[in-house]
């Protein structure tokens, strides 16, 4: 499955625009709930304006929710990016930590948005599991249905190895995002369709 994915998008990456680990982190906790495409076009004039932890405290917190309200939850991930800027100036020179343990602990950082910090900023093999690595692992049969998020993670680990790990995250994204689409995945057209539970349901 990995090696026909890998055919169908030899050139898949993280496609959050980004230039250091600091505008990945920001770009990756805005992105909750919200496409790429629609964080891309907010980072353009947002990394313009701020360029590190400092710019971001130096601005009144209503200013920077003016500075993002076209994205969703714009009001929390404000005062979440704030709270994290803080954090990197007292904890960590106003860097951004290379560890997981120390990620998952900033203000709007999950274990998803940790994952792709360390594996894109910081050559680190992870398997971030947002939406579409969910669904495509578990139409593939690649995990149960009843699978939680942590569970995909854990069972993608054990079959992929582990050098390939942080690609097989964006193959399974770009598949999920451009063939086997939330709506109206493309069955008919997928060379997966022969080993694929959710296909042969939906092709009858
Ligand atoms: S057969 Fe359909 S559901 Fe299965 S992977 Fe292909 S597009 Fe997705």
């Amino acid at each position: 499955m990995l090696k026909v994915m890998a055919e169908m998008f030899p050139d898949a990456h993280c496609e959050l625009l980004h230039a250091n680990p600091f505008e990945l982190t920001i770009a990756v906790l805005l992105s909750a709930q919200c496409t790429d495409e629609t964080v891309n076009k907010v980072t353009v004039d947002l990394f313009a304006k701020y360029k590190s932890p400092h710019d971001y405290l130096a601005v009144p917190l209503n200013e920077l929710e003016h500075d993002i309200r076209r994205i969703g939850l714009f009001r929390n991930k404000a005062k979440n990016i704030q709270a994290l800027c803080q954090i990197l100036i007292d904890k960590y020179d106003g860097e951004v930590p290379h560890l997981h343990e120390q990620l998952v602990e900033l203000p709007g950082v999950g274990r998803k948005t940790a994952n792709v910090v360390v594996s894109n900023a910081f050559d680190v093999p992870a398997i971030a599991v947002d939406t579409h690595v969910e669904r495509v692992s578990k139409r593939l049969g690649i995990c149960r249905w009843k699978d939680s998020v942590l569970e995909v993670e854990k069972t993608l680990m054990k079959k992929v190895p582990k050098a390939d790990w942080t690609i097989t995250h964006h193959r399974l994204i770009f598949f999920g995002r451009y063939h086997c689409k939330a709506q109206n995945p493309n069955c008919v057209a997928c060379p997966l369709l022969s080993v694929c539970r959710e296909g042969k349901k939906r092709i009858k």
